[in-house]
């Protein structure tokens, strides 16, 4: 697959198509809790939590009656509903917002003397939806007389709990719209996939990255289900849960896609420090905003924001390991770059809306999703086109490594073949027929390193391998020293053998003419036909052939001695002495 390739490809077409059609599904105004069946709060305020709903009632100036101000680091929040708001339409009979964690929420209703019916219910009582990520309480009721509805929040967790606090008298236009819970399971889907993919890489190529891949995805999906409240579609599950889940979903998501990062990249595509520094920000992620997200009301004056820029190091650390991977040349990065953009972009968006920068509607969390699901795409395309690569070099490899076993298995001095080489693959060379074996040694051999040294000894056993590897129907072998073993086969393969032996003695003298005494060969040849040694094993042919060549070098050398096998029976083989036939050379 040639560089680049991929970001050709029809699917690279396919997905912008994708995102454009889900970029014009979300700017739809799709969701139903804007309709007028809700109201939304006209003022909001901040107290210790000495403050009482007769304080609250009395005053209008400690009301904001804008959009500006919201705080969540506060221990009580307020909010107030007024009753103009739902004079022309249907009394409200539920509140329902945003899921975090707070402590209790209690309504009261401001009568027209100023009296205050209050009820209090606690984190436990809120029911989650069965889509989006709301729950929903019983307001007080609600008569003639109502002038507001004041809302106290002991220990809110976050903003969007404040924020997106509405009254409603129809909880079923509440939830949200079904476009948006098929947009969620359509990304849950497109997580799903990578996962299995991921699952089938990894039984293949144990490579680290894939597993963190995977466990990456799973806490993305997990982010998706809880974050995104599509959960409630299949269990219903406390506030408490929904919302440290959701939150510590993502933390982990994202501190293992630094993890994920430093594994995945090449070689060299990241320095030393650079690595060291991604995976330590990649533990900070799930260690500091993981947690932040378990909302402690002991934490709670700043666990909002805490979890918001406990992000930022890891933004910050993965751009810029993005940038110095891209600048070192790294195809991974570019997948990675691609991939994260969307969700860098979305994750910005979703900082800025959480801090307060600004309010938007709660449908924008959807590009959070959309963008995730993309990521994790793009990602798996991305490891998949990493394990097309892998398993090349790891092809290459193997190539490599069995044309070093092959160097391995040849004598540097002759370029015969050596033991190992017939150890590895006798049982194979004798069913192709190679049934005559050749036990070849020089005689005196030391003699002649003695007289004519060394290296001459070392000429004369090139001279000699290269005479027995001259027959193209055998297989020469040395076996060590001056030993050397024959593997025979087709017609007169004796005689050839003998042949070969009985020529020594001349061609090295012809080739080594400084060499002042002859050599000589003794040979022990052992025919094993297949037929009757089906499963013969080479250490007993060896150690026949061997006793053969003892005999030989007994009776005088320079002679064969050789034996003709009908069934081996070992033991018996072994208690016979001297029962081969022998040729003296002529
Ligand atoms: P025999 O007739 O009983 O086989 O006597 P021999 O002298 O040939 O037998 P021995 O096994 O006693 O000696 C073998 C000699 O072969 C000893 C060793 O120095 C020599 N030799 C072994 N390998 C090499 C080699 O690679 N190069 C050289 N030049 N000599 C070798
Ligand atoms: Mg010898
Ligand atoms: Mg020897």
């Amino acid at each position: 697959m040639g560089r680049g390739h991929l970001f050709r490809a029809p699917w690279w077409r396919f997905l912008c198509c994708v995102m454009a059609m889900l970029a014009i599904a979300l700017a739809s105004p799709a969701s139903a809790h804007e309709t007028e069946l809700s109201f939304s709060s006209k003022c909001h305020a901040t107290s210790d939590l000495s403050t009482s709903f007769s304080d609250m009632a009395a005053t209008d100036a400690k009301w904001i009656c804008s959009d500006d101000g919201w705080r969540a680091d506060q221990p009580v929040a307020w909010l107030r509903f007024d009753a103009r708001q739902w004079a022309d339409a249907d009394t409200p009979r539920y509140f329902f917002t945003r899921i975090a964690r707070h402590k209790s929420i209690t309504f009261g209703a401001v009568g027209d003397n100023g009296s205050v019916r209050t009820v209090e219910w606690a984190e436990a009582d809120g029911r989650v939806f069965g889509a989006g990520p709301l729950f929903q309480l019983d307001l007080p009721e609600i008569t003639q007389g109502t002038q507001a509805i004041i809302v106290r929040i002991e220990r809110p967790h976050s903003l969007p709990l404040l924020t997106e606090a509405q009254l409603t008298s129809d909880p079923e236009a509440s939830s949200w719209a079904m476009m948006d819970v098929i947009l969620l399971a359509i990304v849950v889907g497109m997580l799903v996939l990578p996962l299995l993919f991921d699952i089938s890489f990894f039984i293949v190529l144990r490579e680290k990255f894939v597993l963190l891949h995977a466990l990456m995805v799973l806490s993305m999906i997990n982010y998706v289900l809880f974050a995104g409240g599509l959960i409630g579609v299949f269990v219903q599950l406390p506030v408490a849960v929904v919302s440290i889940v959701g939150a510590l979903g993502w933390a982990i998501g994202v501190g293992l896609s630094a993890l994920f990062l430093v594994t995945f990249l090449e070689d060299g595509a990241q320095s030393r420090r650079m690595q060291r520094l991604t995976v330590a920000t990649g533990i900070w992620t799930i260690c500091v905003p993981g947690f932040f997200a378990l909302q402690f009301h002991a934490t709670q004056p700043f666990d909002d924001r805490g979890y918001f820029y406990a992000f930022l190091p890891v933004i910050a650390v993965i751009s810029v390991a993005l940038i110095e991977a891209l600048m070192r040349g790294s195809r991974s990065a570019r997948f990675v770059a691609v991939a994260w953009t969307p969700i860098i972009l979305a994750s910005v968006e979703r900082l800025l809306r959480g801090l307060g920068a600004y309010t938007g509607p709660s449908s924008l969390d959807q590009l959070i999703f959309v963008a995730t699901g993309l990521e994790v795409v793009i990602i798996s395309l991305s490891v998949a086109d990493r394990f097309v690569d892998l398993r090349r070099q790891r092809d290459e490899a193997v190539t490599e490594s069995k044309v070093l076993e092959r160097l391995s298995e040849r004598d540097p001095l002759t370029g015969l073949l050596n033991r190992r080489a017939i150890d590895a693959r006798f049982l194979d060379l004798h069913r192709a027929g190679y049934e005559t074996f050749g036990l070849i040694d020089l005689d005196h051999f030391k003699l002649v390193n003695d007289t004519a040294g060394h290296a001459t000894g070392d000429k004369v056993l090139k001279v000699v391998a290269d005479i027995l590897d001259s027959d193209k129907d055998s297989i020469a072998i040395r076996m060590g020293g001056e030993e050397f073993l024959l593997l025979l086969r087709g017609e007169n393969a004796q005689i050839r053998a003998e042949k070969l032996r009985s020529a020594i003695p001349i061609r090295v003298a012809q080739a080594v003419p400084e060499l002042e005494i002859l050599v000589t060969a003794s040979m022990g040849m052992l025919t094993a036909p297949l037929q009757a040694m089906p499963n013969a094993v080479f250490e007993d042919i060896y150690s026949r052939a061997d006793k053969l060549l003892y005999e030989a070098k007994n009776q005088g050398r320079n002679r064969t001695t050789s034996e003709k096998l009908k069934a081996f029976v070992r033991r018996k083989e072994d208690r016979r002495k001297g029962g081969g036939k022998t040729n003296k050379a002529a």
